[in-house]
């Protein structure tokens, strides 16, 4: 369970997080919409600590992470993160791609990890993939082994930022259905997309951002048949 109070977070005089509150359930999906430059992504960089808050707390698991002292990179594991570009290493076989964190990190049983990965690459559909190289794959099938990479350090929360919208759009379906499986075997999720359809369909909640707030949120049929706020109609009209 994670839970952000009164966060804020300023670039220089620029406030690009106000005041932001959210509390995301275990097992629950939670799917970001909001204009570019709403802040969306510093949010979520935020809750994995990859940008500094300028104020506010986080709480993983009923605990306040305080990043003087905590270790982060623990916080991180529990933590895991997929980005729009991939980033996987390209001298590394897709098997070794997902391995590298678990045996490096947590330095984890060589055995063990590689039945874990292959067991993950078996769950993204690539399990005929194990040995070939990140340049040899589609972009979405690079996306399942990003989001598999994520998945082998057994994260509490996945974060996702537009993981789809650097792919062709033949390609957008299969990683939203591996990320739509996930839901359903109850992993924790914050995803930020622009497929409405997707959010429509497997979030439990969606919360819209404007100008660093959430200025709504709620269920999915709310937010899309009867959204409460001027703003997010007017985002959605423009959006749908
Ligand atoms: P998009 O949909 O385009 O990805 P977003 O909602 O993810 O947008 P953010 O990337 O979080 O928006 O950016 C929010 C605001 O913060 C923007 O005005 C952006 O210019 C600013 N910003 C983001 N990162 C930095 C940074 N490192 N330094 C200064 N300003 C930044
Ligand atoms: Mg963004």
């Amino acid at each position: 369970m994670i839970r952000v109070q009164n966060m804020k977070k300023s670039f220089g005089q620029v406030e690009v997080l106000r005041d932001i509150t959210l509390q995301v359930n275990k097992g629950e999906v939670v799917v970001l919409i909001g204009a570019s430059g709403s802040g969306k992504s510093t949010l979520i960089r935020c809750i994995n600590f990859l940008e500094t808050k300028s104020g506010g707390e986080i709480f993983i698991e009923g605990k306040s992470i305080d990043p003087k002292k905590d270790d982060l990179t623990k916080v991180r594991q529990k933590v895991g993160m997929v980005f729009q570009h991939f980033n996987l290493f390209p001298h590394k076989t897709v098997l070794e791609n997902i391995m590298e964190a678990p045996l490096i990190a947590k330095k984890a049983d060589k055995e063990e990890t590689k039945q874990e990965a292959l067991r993950l690459l078996q769950k993204v559909g690539l399990s005929d993939k194990s040995n070939v190289y990140p340049s040899s794959l589609s972009g979405g099938q690079k996306q399942r082994v990003a989001i598999a990479r994520s998945l082998a350090m057994k994260p509490e929360i996945m974060l996702f930022d537009e993981p789809t919208s650097a792919l062709d759009p033949e390609l957008v379906g299969e990683v939203l259905e591996t990320m739509k499986q996930l839901a359903q075997e109850g992993m924790t999720m914050i995803i930020v997309t622009h497929e409405m359809g997707f959010a429509k369909e497997v979030a439990d909640w969606v919360a819209f951002m404007n100008q660093g707030r959430i200025v709504e949120m709620a269920r999915p049929q709310e937010i899309f048949n009867n959204p409460k706020e001027e703003r997010t109609r007017e985002f959605l009209n423009r959006v749908l």
